[in-house]
């Protein structure tokens, strides 16, 4: 039984302040629902206030990056232990690091088995761009973006990743996948491919959900269908009755 999963990614956007009265109205809302494990992703100065206010509630925090390494002269980056003290997730490999900050199949895989190592839950983000989608080359892409990022985890491990199937094209633009296509690519590729790396029960047991442009209006288009184990939501996540909307869609 795969429980269903929304995090909310708030990008670069909320002060310390903006953090907090974002986290108080969403607060009440958010300890009503049940059935659906939730996480906050803000940026790293508000993980600490947003740590303290989530304690006691069951809902995670979790980082929108992080380096591979445990310490070290990496001027500006932050360890996976530093994040560990307050996270349970770490979103890696976002398709705005991989266009803004260079990062590379290689990078990702590395900081998903530092997450790993360090007992945080990597939510893998894999998705193609406008141009191989209209290529026809959407499998080939996340394919390659799995096999690579996923290289060296071991059957133990990957259960406990989520994996976050978001096509860039669909990324803050107001323009979501359908829930059918959504729904292709989740089963028919990346569960498919999963099952072929490890095994048909070990590909049942992953959380894959989709990111792209998700709002109340749509959630449910994607959670109807079983496959889809929930969603990674930027935008709207800083809308706290948009946020609750899909949280409570989620839970079904
Ligand atoms: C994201 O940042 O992962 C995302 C899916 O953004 P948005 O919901 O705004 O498209």
């Amino acid at each position: 039984m795969r429980i269903p999963f929304v995090a909310g990614n708030w990008k670069m956007f909320k002060t310390t302040e903006e953090a907090r009265v974002l986290m108080s109205e969403l607060l009440p809302g958010l300890a009503a629902i049940h059935g659906v494990e939730i996480a906050i992703c803000p940026p790293f100065t508000s993980i600490l206030p947003v740590a303290a206010m989530l304690e006691g509630t069951g809902i995670f925090v979790g980082a929108q990056n992080m380096h591979w390494e445990e310490s070290g002269a990496y001027t500006g980056e932050v360890s996976p232990t530093m994040l560990a003290e307050f996270c349970k997730y770490v979103i890696i490999g976002h398709s705005e690091r991989r266009a803004y900050f260079g990062e590379t199949d290689q990078s990702v895989n590395r900081k998903v088995k530092a997450a790993l190592m360090y007992g945080l839950v990597p939510i893998l983000c894999v998705g193609e761009t406008l141009t191989e989608n209209e290529a026809g080359i959407t499998q080939e892409i996340v394919n390659r973006q799995l096999r690579e990022g996923l290289d060296g985890i071991d059957s133990v491990s990957i259960s406990s990743i989520v994996i976050a199937y978001e096509p860039v094209w669909a990324i803050g633009t107001g323009r979501a996948a359908s829930g059918d296509d959504a729904n292709h690519v989740i089963k028919d590729i990346i569960r498919y491919l999963l099952g072929q790396l490890y095994s048909e029960n070990l590909a049942q047991d992953v959380r894959i959900i989709y990111g792209g442009s998700v709002k109340a209006s749509n959630a449910g288009e994607f959670f109807q269908h079983v496959d889809i184990d929930g969603a990674l939501v930027g935008g709207a996540s800083l809308k706290s009755s948009e946020f609750l909307s899909i949280v409570k869609a989620a839970a079904g």
